[in-house]
């Protein structure tokens, strides 16, 4: 039987030598700084937070949390998350300034990001500095964080469209200045992954300090690129939650920490059965909602339609699957639509105890794909609808309204007369209630005592037209004690019959359900 992730394990057949794994891979999340640059988002302190104790909980070595010279709120967000005395190292990004670096102090930080920009054009463009200024800055800078005893993580923005030797002279600089990790953004993603294999290569054989990569997905390839860099010798990534970050975002950890996980069976000591939830909290509180195609998170990233896949993910789920839901905390989903086959239908009927004999089953399964010929989606709900009908078409429906007779005001409780037929016996009876739907059902209830134990979860009731002789359309969700859950529906001139004959229609469902086993 194969184990949670062997069912893509291949890097075994890999040569060692092709490989240069750190001991050690440090992840460094940035949602909370690089991740809040997502245009349009802005999470509050609360929210921080509550993102940060679930990164701690997941188990990432750090975490970024903001920008504290930026405003009284990062500060805020700041001192308020080093006073949770997490496990993660808490990080705060600061510009090459004394000013800068005095606020992250103030913060009570003590592991700061350094980043001063070296590219041709943000020297010339955005900082307006020469080669030799930014050099002096850089490294005056490091021996200030320093000598106030702060752990150094120095970045060279834009280090991958900087000229080779001048990024070497400031890394040397930095280097020489103190500087703890040496951090390589690739701030407008343009690196492809053989690109990444010549720089990150290049960088470990000239310097002994821990190499950081920080790279953007511009082209889509942020994974794959801090992947190569990784397999380089790289010691630690950035990464956010979801992907996201400036424009089209940053690697995403969901998909770096299970790559390394499950390909190269890499062990982080991360709880990877924390990320689905993670990837919840932080679509939520961001309000950016990840796309049903996105690897390890997405909706469809277990969701299975065809009839070939989902007969075999029905006998062994590795067959279409390279890690089980489990793993991440996510779960695996039957679609029913076009491409169903007969197995994913009769797994579902199970799923919801609808038993159907063999004509049934052949007409419910036509139904679902002529639906989704029409090019229609087709949910449980609708499933269980069709199942039902069918059910009901083949019985008789167990329950019938013979009559019904109101009466309220006058300052007594209203009271309402119900009279069902059940199984063909005539049963009658009546009840109070707040008003006069309350009242029947109450009285529905009393009929079917020892019959049905009937909850009923969900009400909704709609004007179909305008005026008081609009006709009132209801639906309801009603369960019963064994978690059968069915809708009803009906329309009438009369609200109280609408709801009545609405609540009886999933009652009979309900029973057919129960019936049909
Ligand atoms: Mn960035």
């Amino acid at each position: 039987m194969l184990k949670d992730g062997d069912a893509m394990r291949t890097i075994d057949n890999i040569k060692n030598e092709q490989l240069n794994l750190a001991e050690k891979i440090y992840i460094f999340d940035t949602t909370l700084r690089d991740g809040e640059q997502t245009p349009g988002v802005a999470l509050t302190v609360e929210d921080k937070i509550q993102i940060a104790q679930k990164l701690n909980n997941l188990g990432v070595d750090k975490i970024e949390v903001g920008f504290p010279a930026s405003s009284q709120g990062e500060m805020e967000s700041a001192r308020k998350i080093r006073a949770m005395d997490l496990d993660s190292t808490i990080v705060g990004l600061s510009r090459s300034l004394k000013g800068d670096i005095d606020k992250l102090i103030d913060s009570n930080l003590d592991y700061v990001h350094l980043f001063i920009g070296t590219s041709p054009l943000h020297r010339d463009y955005k900082l307006k500095m020469s080669m030799d200024e930014i050099v002096s800055r850089a490294a005056d800078s490091v021996e200030y964080a320093k000598d106030h005893g702060l752990t150094v993580e120095f970045s060279a923005e834009d280090a991958t469209r900087t000229e080779r030797d001048y990024l070497f002279r400031v890394f040397d600089e930095v280097v020489g200045a103190g500087a703890d990790f040496l951090d390589v953004p690739d701030t407008v993603g343009i690196l492809t992954p053989v690109l990444t294999r010549d720089l990150v290569s290049d960088i470990k054989d000239n310097f002994q300090v821990p190499i950081s990569v920080h790279f953007h997905n511009d082209f889509g390839l942020a994974t794959a690129n801090t992947l190569t860099a990784i397999e380089c010798g790289a010691n630690q990534a950035h990464v956010t939650v979801n992907g996201l970050g400036e424009r089209t975002g940053n690697c995403s950890l969901e998909e770096l920490v299970m790559t390394l996980k499950s390909a190269y069976g890499f062990d982080l000591g991360l709880d990877t059965t924390r990320l689905y939830s993670l990837s919840t909290l932080v679509g939520r509180l961001t309000g950016v909602k990840m796309p049903v195609n996105k690897p390890i998170v997405g909706d469809n990233a277990f969701a299975h339609e065809s009839g070939i896949h989902v007969h075999g993910i029905l006998n062994n789920a590795s067959t279409y699957e390279p890690m089980s839901p489990e793993m991440v905390g996510h779960s695996r989903r039957i679609v029913l639509g076009k491409h169903t086959g007969a197995n994913a239908l009769k797994s579902k009927l199970k799923e919801y105890h609808i038993d159907l004999d063999a004509d049934q089953f052949d007409r419910v399964f036509s139904e679902i794909k002529s639906l989704g010929d029409s090019g229609k989606c087709v949910t449980d709900d609708d499933l269980i609808a069709i199942a039902v009908t069918e059910l009901a078409s083949a019985r008789e429906t167990p329950i019938v309204l013979k009559g019904l007779g109101l009466s309220s005001g006058g300052g007594v409780s209203p009271t309402a007369t119900v009279r069902l037929e059940i199984d063909g016996v005539e049963k009658e009876t009546a009840s109070t209630g707040v008003g006069p739907i309350d009242a029947s059902l109450n009285a529905i209830r009393d009929l079917l005592k020892g019959e049905i134990d009937m909850e009923l979860e969900e009400y909704n009731l709609e004007a179909i037209t305008g005026g008081t002789d609009a006709l009132a359309e209801v639906f309801v969700i009603s369960s019963d004690s064994m978690g059968n859950r069915s809708r009803g529906r009906s329309t009438d001139q009369d609200i109280v019959m609408a709801s009545i004959k609405a609540v009886l229609d999933s009652i009979n469902k309900l029973l057919l359900i129960q019936r049909s086993n």
